[in-house]
């Protein structure tokens, strides 16, 4: 079948077999694992992971792409689902589950929020994104990278760049760099945030002002004694908190 590729779901499907055989080793897919794959398309890595593991769950919302996959791939180990990812709930394939995929990147934010909630069932996830997003993720205080979904990404995952994918690997080749980004869990007991709405609610409008000093930018919510009894200096921009910080700060105000 003829298939143009489709803008609109971000597909640049990936051509180069040594990339993939690099995703597939970082990945390292085990016999008794159940993988969960976003955006499976014409199954560059379905190919290779349903090989390896017990359980294989797809999520594609292309559906001449599904119709594609159901021809392509036979298998008992495999659910196809013609589902929207940003939608789809993932607490319904069960515990440790280890989501993988070659992310549209159009919906990378968006997606990555929405799959942060299920993080209780999520074993691992590794995914490639923009290269500039994978950055953005890992950034550590102080960095220009160091932003918004830094702090709420690193609140729930430690995350790891695992290696930078060139354009050239793609078709139709993306005019960005990509990269691989691991995902591991943190337990809820390490860093534990009272009331998340608070938490995002904080963070967002630290950084809406980021050149602000945290005095202004949060003014609606803390005043000087409050930041005195968290021991943070008010005269600090958003970047120079760590995520811990910004946990104290929302669970003092949840307080
Ligand atoms: N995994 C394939 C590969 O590496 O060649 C395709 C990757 S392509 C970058 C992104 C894939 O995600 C496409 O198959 C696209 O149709 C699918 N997709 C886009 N938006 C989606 C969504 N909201 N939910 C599920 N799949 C989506």
């Amino acid at each position: 079948m003829l298939h143009r590729p489709r803008k609109r779901f971000g597909q640049n499907f990936l051509v180069d077999q040594q990339v993939i055989d690099e995703i597939i080793a970082a990945i390292s897919p085990q016999t008794d694992h159940h993988v969960v794959e976003i955006g499976p398309g014409f199954g560059a890595l379905t190919t290779q992971l349903i090989r390896s593991v017990k359980k294989l769950d797809v999520v594609e919302i292309d559906r001449d792409l599904v119709e594609t996959l159901k021809q392509q791939f036979v298998s008992e180990k495999l659910t196809i689902h013609a589902a929207d990812a940003l939608r789809f709930d993932f607490s319904a394939l069960g515990r440790n589950i280890r989501i993988v995929g070659n992310l549209p990147y159009n919906i990378s934010t968006p997606l990555l929020f929405h799959i942060s909630q299920f993080s209780d069932q999520i074993a691992d996830m590794h995914f490639m994104l923009q290269k500039e997003v994978v950055e953005r993720m890992v950034g550590m205080p102080s960095s220009p990278q160091y932003g918004r979904l830094s702090v709420m990404l690193q609140y729930r995952f430690h995350m790891e760049h695992v290696f930078t994918v060139p354009a050239t690997a793609f078709r139709p080749m993306p005019r960005i760099e990509s990269a691989i980004v691991r995902m591991l869990p943190i337990p809820r007991s390490d860093l534990h945030v009272r009331d998340e709405k608070i938490f995002a609610r904080i963070v967002a409008a630290a950084f809406s002002q980021r050149r602000k000093t945290l005095r202004n930018s949060l003014q609606e919510f803390m005043k000087e004694n409050d930041y005195a009894m968290l021991g943070i200096d008010s005269g600090l921009r958003a970047e120079n908190l760590s995520v811990t910080d910004y946990v104290n700060i929302a669970n003092h105000l949840a307080a």
